[in-house]
């Protein structure tokens, strides 16, 4: 089945072949804790995960990630770690990950989740909107929920040369938006399309 899936991301248009291997090697159904989806974890959707969430649709996971241009020892901050999916990915790929969980039940189911699937992670409970100050610069910033508008956090705890990721407006699509920072104060934006994300939650301090 997982084979199956990375055929509908190659389909589909994802080229990135390390994605599609480490889409190809996770065990997705066991990101998802209601056992009456696992027959369904291998279709391309999202599925309902706790505290009203959702697992993203690997389409999704996998473009945002081949977006992201990794390299070996990339360090990325992940904002929504959710059940997890997304961090196993990034960790697969070989790249340093912190991710932030705006939902303590989650973050500490997941937490347990990556452990226990040894998948190596920093997590953190807290407010995405200010980034992870302590670890910064980051090389990558992946945003995982729909944010009204662009933190101005995440732009500044990028490295120069550094991407964000991040799927932007309010409503029922969201546009995803590629930000490159090329020098300390210049920042270039590219749009990719529309994507649909759960909403990024308050606290909205810019
Ligand atoms: N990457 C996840 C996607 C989960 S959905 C996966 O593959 O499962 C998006 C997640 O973002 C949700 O778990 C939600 O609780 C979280 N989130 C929403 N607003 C947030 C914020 N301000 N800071 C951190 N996480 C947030």
């Amino acid at each position: 089945m997982r084979r199956q899936l990375v055929v509908e991301l190659r389909r589909k248009g994802i080229t990135d072949e390390k994605v599609l291997d480490a889409i190809g090697r996770i065990p997705r159904h066991l990101f998802i804790d209601d056992s009456a989806f696992h027959v369904h974890a291998y279709e391309d959707k999202a599925f309902p995960i706790a505290c009203g969430q959702t697992i993203s649709q690997p389409y999704t996971v996998a473009f945002q990630t081949q977006l992201l241009g990794l390299r070996p020892g990339d360090k990325v901050l992940e904002i929504g770690t959710g059940s997890g999916y997304q961090t196993a990915v990034l960790a697969l790929l070989g790249v340093k990950v912190y991710s932030i969980e705006r939902h303590r039940p989650l973050y500490l189911e997941t937490r347990t989740r990556l452990e226990r699937m040894g998948y190596k992670a920093t997590l953190t409970h807290g407010d995405g909107y200010l980034g992870w100050p302590q670890f910064a610069p980051f090389d990558k910033v992946l945003v995982t929920c729909g944010a009204p508008f662009i933190p101005d956090a995440l732009q500044a705890q990028l490295r120069t040369g550094g991407r964000l990721v991040i799927p932007v407006g309010e409503g029922s699509a969201q546009e995803m938006i590629a930000v490159d920072r090329s020098g300390p104060e210049s920042f270039e934006r590219q749009s990719f399309g529309a994507f649909r994300f759960v909403p990024m939650l308050a606290d909205r301090a810019r």
